[in-house]
């Protein structure tokens, strides 16, 4: 049997718990920012009236349902 002293085993079980926490935390991390890039492709900001709203279509020119003017998808994000 492997022995081994407490304080090894507090910091073996901390580096697996802290291990743990960071795979999960990149994973969390890789899931939002891909789910982030998805929505924000979808919002469009029309440049005539100024409204945005959400298109799913993979439309290039979008109808604004406020003004009807056409406009490109956006490729900025955090708007
Ligand atoms: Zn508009």
């Amino acid at each position: 049997m492997i022995s081994i002293t407490l304080s090894w085993f507090v910091c073996l079980y901390l580096a697996l718990f802290l291990t743990g926490i960071l795979i999960l935390w990149i994973g969390y991390e890789i899931i939002r920012k891909r789910h982030s890039k998805a929505i924000a492709q979808n919002r469009v900001f029309c440049r005539i009236c100024g409204s945005r709203y959400t298109d799913t279509t993979t439309a290039e020119l979008l109808h604004c349902p406020a003004c009807g003017s056409l406009n490109e998808r956006s490729t900025q994000e955090g708007f």
